[in-house]
């Protein structure tokens, strides 16, 4: 299996997951169609799947057109059927979800909103969290509570450390500054920085990152507790 990173809309990514073997592929959170398009014609890929993280627009924007082209099937969360315009594959919490030669387990990660989902494929130690959590950040709690949020990390911080963390946005270098200006003395943070700016520079994504270097480096995994967290979270939102 193979990641390709597309980008899209202002700072969305989205995420070509390619079988080498045949060329078969899924897409996860395609803002927009037309990129992936673009790609699929150049590098004659089979698009199967498309998998939604969550209904925002920013996330499943290019969903109908490529369903059209390919004949693709879009996967979400069950409880967002409403707001995930014409699902085929429904899932929910813990299940394995496979398709073709694709296996991901569902995890439920409510808080940015409360059918957020993430897709963890196992066996390549890989996670797509949409806008749960970023490289050195966390996404806004727009419908679930501060708890929601906060257990939502605490699960994935059990995952294993050398998980890449493929997420929804382009985000890490304002993180990054959040992070700095709340753990000034973090070594890992400062090394990690070091390299950010230098992917940046070349412009190259900063993505994907680990499980282990953001439980070193991501303020936000490092709150000792609800409260910590919950505040960390309100000066975020107006940093
Ligand atoms: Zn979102
Ligand atoms: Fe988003």
């Amino acid at each position: 299996m193979k990641v390709e990173i597309i980008k899209c809309l202002q700072d969305n990514y989205t995420y070509l997951i390619i079988n080498e073997k045949n060329n078969y592929a899924c897409i996860v959170d395609p803002g927009e169609a037309e990129p992936v398009i673009d790609f699929i014609k150049k590098k004659n890929i089979k698009l199967k799947f498309i998998l939604n993280t969550h209904h925002h627009y920013d996330h499943i924007g290019g969903n109908n057109d490529l369903k059209k082209k390919y004949k693709a099937k879009i996967v979400g969360f069950k409880d967002d059927k409403h707001r995930i315009p014409n699902m085929d594959i429904l899932v929910e919490n813990n299940q394995i979800w496979k398709g073709e030669n694709f296996e991901a387990k569902i995890i439920h990660i409510p808080g940015h909103t409360t059918g957020h989902i993430c897709f963890y494929f196992s066996k390549e130690k890989m996670i797509f969290t949409g806008d749960t959590l970023f490289s050195l950040g966390c996404g806004r709690i727009f419908e679930g509570t501060y708890k929601q949020m906060y257990n939502s990390l605490n699960k994935l911080k059990t995952l294993p450390l050398s998980t890449k963390i493929y997420c929804g946005h382009e985000y890490t270098l304002n993180n990054s500054m959040f992070c700095l200006k709340h753990d000034k003395n973090n070594k890992n943070l400062g090394k990690k920085v070091l390299e950010i700016n230098d992917k940046l520079k070349k412009n190259l994504p900063t993505i994907p990152s680990t499980i282990d270097e953001e439980l070193a480096c991501n303020i936000f995994l490092r709150a000792k507790n609800l409260e910590d967290f919950s505040k960390l979270r309100d000066l975020k939102d107006n940093f």
